[in-house]
């Protein structure tokens, strides 16, 4: 019996740590209390905790509300990079994604170029542009924001980095001979990426025989089997040529994952594009989900 409390104690206590959350703050709906006895103490249990994962908002702050409330309550939320670039609503994305309860956000490509710590030469001229009109719009405080980002996050089962594990802000995971290699840059059994805005699942059950890749049907729901590579799409730029903003919501006790689309007014981020003077290319791609 110790050894069980002991085990729910441990679990417990790796939950607070991993979402920040204190014990008596739990929402009530995801927690029930394990009493082994009447001497012992009581354990609290958090059961089917949603996080909610997202990536490459792109400063658009109309697909990030679309996504907040199709997805719901959640319980902690997971941003793997590239808040602002391309989009009209740097700041107010910051803003918003930095008010989420139980945060882990990393840096992307486009957020380090945002603050100068990327040479613009790595770009297209377009994105070169945007990165530009981007340094030009953030303010202090936003800066400050993305200057405090990492590149990896490790908690626990989850490995988290905006690109690859083996270049964390920089690789695309395209193809199973890439993702295969980067297997070996990550302990856990579990690694979730961005950066290349398709919403994927590379796994690998066998490292002789390398990774499988899965591209999900929209609310595809998988239960997850370690080794795993993750990839939630974009919130504000999908190129699978589904304009709808991606997202993921993983469930930790059933080791579920599932793949979300939700609409949005395109229409109103593209004519915010339009004012602020932003490459046409950027604006054109938003309705084709390019
Ligand atoms: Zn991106």
């Amino acid at each position: 019996m110790k050894g069980g409390l002991e085990r729910c104690e441990k679990r417990l206590r790796s939950i607070i740590n991993r979402t920040g959350m204190r014990r008596l703050r739990l929402p009530s709906h995801n927690c029930h209390y394990i009493q082994y006895n009447s001497n012992r103490p009581i354990a609290f249990f958090i059961t089917n905790m949603r996080i909610l994962i997202i990536s490459d908002i792109h400063a658009n702050l109309t697909a990030l509300e679309a996504v907040l409330s199709d997805a719901g309550e959640v319980d902690a939320t997971l941003c793997l990079g590239d808040l602002v670039g391309y989009g009209p609503d740097p700041n107010e994305c910051v803003t918003l994604v930095r008010q989420l309860p139980n945060l882990e956000c990393l840096l992307g490509n486009h957020d380090a170029a945002a603050l100068g710590q990327i040479d613009v030469d790595n770009f297209n001229p377009d994105a070169r542009t945007a990165i530009q009109w981007t340094r030009q719009t953030l303010t202090q405080e936003s800066q400050k924001f993305l200057q405090n980002l990492p590149e990896t996050i490790v908690r626990e089962d989850v490995t988290l980095v905006h690109g690859s594990p083996r270049q964390p802000v920089w690789e695309y995971l395209l193809d199973t001979r890439t993702a295969t290699l980067n297997f070996e840059y990550f302990d856990t059994p579990y690694c979730f990426v961005g950066h290349t805005h398709l919403p994927a699942l590379f796994y690998l059950p066998d490292e002789r025989v390398g990774a499988h890749l899965i591209i999900p049907e929209p609310s595809m729901q998988l239960s997850m089997a370690p080794r795993a590579i993750l990839n939630p799409g974009s919130v504000g730029q999908p190129r699978d040529r589904n304009p709808m903003a991606s997202y993921a919501i993983y469930t930790v006790e059933q080791n579920l994952w599932e793949f979300q689309r939700v609409s949005y007014d395109i229409a109103a981020v593209q004519a915010r594009m339009q004012i602020a003077g932003l490459p046409s290319r950027h604006i054109q791609r938003l309705s084709a989900g390019w």
